[in-house]
């Protein structure tokens, strides 16, 4: 997978293009005003793994309570500006490490002058953040939504050059996959800077992991992309989860223990959905990327999940423990779950025998 090579930048201690591995951001949902809620959600945040976390400024009781949650965390901070540009002024004052500006609601050349000099002078990049739900007037003839975003992100991306300022990220989301898609590529191929991906208001978990992985996944398979977030309606935490998901299915990140488990069918010789189930609990807590099957049965389950670190499949009465597709040994079916659990104990001490 070739990557596209964009102008890296800092946000905070994090690079963000570049050859740097692709970040993972989320936002959080509490009020920024409510310091101790917002620090507490942080603080999850970054215990689910977030690399960058994104808060909301609606108003200036918010952007002044920026610099008490930015001393209380360690993870780089930006701030969602939209509408009042004095937002982004005292945003950056408090010492965010990134502002994120809508160009459809952020518009006066003269507002926009102010926040990129501030920006400049304190060397904070600041993303353009395209949604289709809010271009800027003007855009209405390109004949498609994806043309019409990336001229109002090109439009903003050059003023901002005018202002000699190039710490730029570019965000196009739309909730339509294929006009995100259209809008990342067309802009990948006009400008140098890192892209951060995302699908917007994707929706409940179990479709809007579906939208952005799909939405995302291609992308990031033709090398397009250099941050993301997957936006749901659920804890953000889901997002953090979905995201690391999303870059391990592509061999792009390494995070935390993979399950491996089969459909089932009428060869099945144990509850594989409850024991996936308690695997996968188990698994949250183990850090090393290792792979670990769950099979229905011995006939074709070690053969089928030959590149799983450990795994089990299901005999008559009993569990076949087998490493790399090479059965081990056979246990009671009633010990089936602790005698994985230590297979997986012993191998995330000594590391993923696959890496
Ligand atoms: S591993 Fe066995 S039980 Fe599971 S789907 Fe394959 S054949 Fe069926």
């Amino acid at each position: 997978m070739n990557r596209r090579r964009s102008i890296p930048l800092k946000i905070g201690e994090v690079t963000v293009g570049g050859v740097a591995p692709i970040s993972v951001q989320s936002m959080t949902n509490t009020d920024t005003r409510d310091i101790a809620a917002t620090v507490r959600q942080i603080k999850e945040l970054e215990d689910c793994g977030v690399e960058i976390v994104r808060v909301a400024v609606p108003d200036m009781e918010a952007a002044e309570a920026l610099s008490s949650i930015k001393k209380e965390i360690p993870l780089p901070l930006i701030a969602d500006i939209h509408f009042d540009y004095r937002l982004a002024l005292a945003s950056l004052r408090a010492g965010v490490d990134g502002l994120r500006l809508n160009p459809g609601n952020i518009r006066k050349r003269e507002q926009i002058a102010m926040v990129v000099a501030m920006a400049r002078d304190r060397e904070i990049p600041i993303r353009v953040g395209v949604n289709e739900g809010s271009l800027p007037a003007g855009f209405e003839v390109a004949e498609s939504l994806s043309r019409r975003m990336v001229d109002a992100a090109l439009r903003q991306v050059e003023l901002m050059e005018e202002m000699n300022f190039n710490l730029i990220k570019v965000s196009l989301k739309s909730f339509d996959v294929p006009t995100m898609i259209e809008a990342y590529r067309m802009i990948a191929a006009r400008i140098p800077y890192p892209l951060h991906l995302g699908i917007t208001e994707a929706g409940l978990p179990r479709t809007g992991v579906i939208r952005s992985a799909i939405g995302m996944g291609v992308l990031l398979y033709e090398g397009i992309g250099d941050t993301i977030r997957v936006s749901l309606s659920a804890h953000p935490c889901e997002e953090v989860v979905a995201a690391y998901e999303i870059l391990k299915a592509l061999g792009l990140r390494q995070r935390g223990a993979t399950l491996v488990s089969c459909p089932t069918c009428g060869r099945a010789q144990i509850d594989v959905l409850k024991l996936a189930q308690e695997v996968d609990r188990y698994l949250e807590e183990v850090h090393k990327p290792i792979k670990v099957a769950v099979m229905g049965c011995v006939v074709n389950g070690p053969g089928e999940a030959k590149s799983a670190d450990v795994g089990i499949a299901g005999g008559k009465d009993k569990g076949i423990l087998f490493k790399k597709g090479r059965v081990i040994k056979a246990v009671p079916k009633e010990n089936i779950l602790e005698a994985l659990k230590a297979e997986i104990d012993s191998i995330s001490e000594k590391g993923p025998l696959s890496e």
